[in-house]
């Protein structure tokens, strides 16, 4: 794309911004309370919420870069960082997020039939549907490819049973991707398949798991005898492991967020500090101005990956070096913000909103979607090429 119409570009979507985007959805929220999730039992937090969904949708800016015809805007690499560049100008919020739009969406443009992109992606984009994920299970977490949940074939669809844990929202969630056993007698990568289920259907149960917070995302879900027809598999039978990993990649470049942290807002650290003391002591300066450095250089290796993968490839291997930087540099923010904050920093729900719960919500981050020690040993076999 030139200069030029790249320019063009910019000033019709600044204007489109200008028209569209909702004051109120001008604060870059991505607190858990401002984020848009979706789905067939969403309940919006505003008038202006579900205007920004809908306006968004209909120009496929919920997915920037999926092809048109699946939902999304068709955008080159150099218009999605447009995009997000006057998306930050305005502080606009995301207008949908998803585990639909994270995860399952890239495994199905990769992986999925024709057929399933047309059926799947567009309810994604438009937020009809929520996703949640089927993979961890009591004997599966690192070693993800233990999952026992077994899927026996019977013709023309799949009779699944066994138990899923810590999934994440299951209880709003309409569908469910798992990862389920389809040949028990390959050996363990080999004999899994990827299959889409709906959480509604007969012999699909969740049960939320209670935290000390009092409020939990977390959920088991229990498959008893449950249906899955052949055409809700993902790639091939037996394959799913493919499509497993691919899907991680995706889900460690989410959660890696180019270090910025999923609360303070997205603003620059230095400023969320500055809006609770007036004076910054020096220490406290040095540490913040070096976790913005960490953060831009991260944001900007992830876009440097990106760059060099194919369209919508992401950024593979090294997402897992990207999940552990920017997990601790996630946690390095939130404690600076805690040490900001003083004792009113310590209250769940005072001056400072829930600091606190942010703070403790960073820890989970080196756990989910693979944990810390795990992430490393990737680095050092498969990105470093240093011996197992
Ligand atoms: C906030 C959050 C949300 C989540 N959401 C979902 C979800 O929606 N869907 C879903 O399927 N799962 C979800 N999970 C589960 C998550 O993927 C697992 O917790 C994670 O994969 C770790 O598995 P585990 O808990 O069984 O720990 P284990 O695998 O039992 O690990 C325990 C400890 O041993 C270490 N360890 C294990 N193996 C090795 C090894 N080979 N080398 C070095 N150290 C090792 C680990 O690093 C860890 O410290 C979520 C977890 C969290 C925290």
């Amino acid at each position: 794309m030139t200069a030029n119409s790249i320019e063009e570009f910019r000033l019709e979507l600044r204007e489109w911004l200008e028209a569209n985007c909702p004051q109120e959805m001008r604060d870059g929220g991505i607190v858990e309370d401002a984020i848009c999730w979706g789905g067939k039992d969403w309940v919006f937090s505003s008038d202006a919420q579900k205007v920004w969904l809908e306006r968004c949708a209909a120009k496929g800016y919920t997915v920037p870069t999926w092809p048109v015809e699946y939902g999304g805007a068709g955008m080159s690499r150099d218009q999605e960082k447009v995009f997000h560049e006057e998306m930050g100008r305005i502080d606009a919020r995301s207008p949908l997020q998803s585990f639909g739009i994270w995860m399952l969406g890239p495994a199905l443009l990769h992986f999925g039939s024709h057929e399933q992109k047309l059926h799947y992606l567009p309810p994604i984009a438009r937020g009809e549907v929520r996703w949640c994920q089927g993979y961890s299970e009591p004997g599966a977490g690192s070693d993800l490819a233990n999952v026992q949940t077994k899927g026996e074939d019977k013709g023309d669809h799949w009779l699944v049973n066994g138990q899923k844990i810590w999934t994440s929202y299951a209880d709003k969630a309409d569908w469910i991707f798992a990862l389920v056993r389809t040949d028990r007698d390959a050996p363990k990568h080999k004999g899994i398949s990827f299959l889409l289920c709906d959480m509604e259907q007969a012999g699909v149960e969740t049960r939320p798991i209670k935290m000390i917070s009092g409020i939990s995302p977390f959920c088991e879900t229990f498959f008893t005898d449950a249906v899955i027809p052949k055409d809700q598999i993902v790639g091939e039978e037996n394959r799913g492991w493919d499509v497993a990993k691919y899907l991680l990649t995706h889900e460690r470049e989410m959660i890696s967020g180019g270090g910025a942290g999923l609360s303070g807002g997205g603003r620059a650290l230095g400023a969320v500090i500055s809006d609770t003391i007036e004076e910054m002591d020096a220490t406290l300066r040095a540490d913040a101005m070096r976790c913005e450095i960490d953060a831009l250089s991260i944001g900007l290796t992830l876009e440097r990956y990106k760059d060099q993968a194919e369209a919508g490839q992401g950024a593979g291997d090294a997402s897992a070096m990207l999940k552990y930087m920017g997990t601790e540099l996630n946690k390095q923010r939130h404690e600076l913000m805690m040490s900001a904050g003083g004792s009113d920093a310590l209250e769940w729900d005072g001056p400072l909103g829930n600091r606190a719960g942010d703070w403790l919500r960073t820890k989970a981050n080196s756990i989910e979607g693979g944990t810390s020690e795990v992430m490393l040993s990737i680095v050092s076999r498969r990105v470093l090429g240093l011996p197992a």
